[in-house]
């Protein structure tokens, strides 16, 4: 069998650079070499209950942006987690060999425990089962990753053998498929994240993007203009280095020998971030145009991942030893 990759996206709607550049360009590439599958996971959405009532609109806003990235729906599965119901089915059965002990030691866990107190329920708990459902409920053997995530995926590979021990050998144990991607941060220096204001979307205009990056912090040490500047703590040098690689190391040298203000220098990082996304963009707007065709993407998304999660599903249920559902 091709290897087979499986990530889900979270549905928060508009995605931003540093979820362009962490995640979505990785997911566009590894097209290339693999058979993938992609979700947006919006039950995972509901452990916070926040926005909920944005939630449809989020949905299909995540998926333009992946559409207009470059995910192939002629190739790849995109589809919506909730509209293959068989994940929340096999959530349950993969459940019953979860400890809750583990699960309650995740890190993850212990946060939202810290930030949502009158709101700990069973959804954050076991979301990192829904998370082993999600992949394993197509066989899929490889999860695109950055470093800080292993530990997610090992809790998932933890869970299959667990699983395997009991009931055969039914699901192949994922691997990670490690991202190099870089850690991006917002302009205010914190990680990017809609939440902190403190990021571009990927629709952003262009003089949206210039306005966000304008008020970039730089240097904190660069006070004047004929200061030199130190690139090696400037974000907006390491954001040149993920949207202009070619440029960084005459801006090194303009930065520091103060050849280059840092007006100018942002004014160049935003025309490079509006060259990358200028194709992005424009797809995005026909897209926007037409949602009935990324409703209608979605929907074959899901015809097709049903197709392999009802077989998996079977399988499961059998080898669980549940009683055969009446025809
Ligand atoms: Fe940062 Fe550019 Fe200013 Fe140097 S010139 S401190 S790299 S913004």
């Amino acid at each position: 069998m091709q290897d087979r990759v499986f990530a889900g996206i979270r549905a928060t709607g508009r995605q931003h650079i540093g979820n362009y550049l962490g995640a979505i360009q990785n997911f566009v590439a590894l097209q290339d070499r693999f058979e993938c599958i992609y979700s947006i996971v919006d039950l995972h959405s509901l452990t916070t209950l926040t926005d909920t009532d944005k939630l449809r609109f989020n949905v299909r806003e995540t998926a333009m942006d992946l559409l207009a990235a470059g995910i192939r729906p002629e190739e790849s599965i995109l589809y919506v987690q909730s509209h293959v119901p068989e994940v929340s089915e096999l959530h349950l059965l993969l459940s019953m060999v979860t400890p809750n002990g583990m699960l309650l030691r995740v890190p993850t866990f212990k946060e939202k425990v810290r930030s949502q107190p009158d709101n700990v329920n069973y959804g954050l708990v076991g979301y990192p089962v829904l998370q082993t459902a999600d992949i394993v409920l197509y066989r899929a053997n490889k999860v695109p990753v950055g470093e800080d995530q292993l530990p997610h995926l090992e809790l998932a590979r933890e869970i299959v053998r667990r699983f395997n021990r009991h009931f055969g050998d039914i699901f192949p144990e994922p691997e990670a498929e490690l991202t190099n991607a870089p850690m991006v941060l917002g302009f205010d220096n914190r990680k990017m994240s809609k939440s902190y204001g403190n990021a571009v979307e990927m629709a952003a205009t262009p003089e949206e993007t210039a306005k966000a990056v304008r008020g970039a912090i730089t240097d904190p040490q660069r006070v004047r203009r004929n200061d030199p500047g130190r690139p090696e703590v400037c974000n907006v040098y390491a954001l040149h280095g993920a949207f202009g690689p070619e440029r960084q190391p005459e801006i090194y040298e303009q930065c520091t020998t103060a050849g280059i203000g840092c007006v100018d220098c942002k004014g160049q990082l935003a025309d490079s971030i509006n060259e990358t996304f200028a194709p992005i963009r424009a797809r995005r707007a026909e897209l926007a145009a037409h949602p009935e065709q990324v409703d209608e993407v979605l929907a074959d998304g899901a015809m097709r991942a049903r197709v392999i999660a009802r077989e998996v599903l079977a399988e499961v249920k059998d080898a669980v030893g549940l009683p055969p559902a009446p025809a």
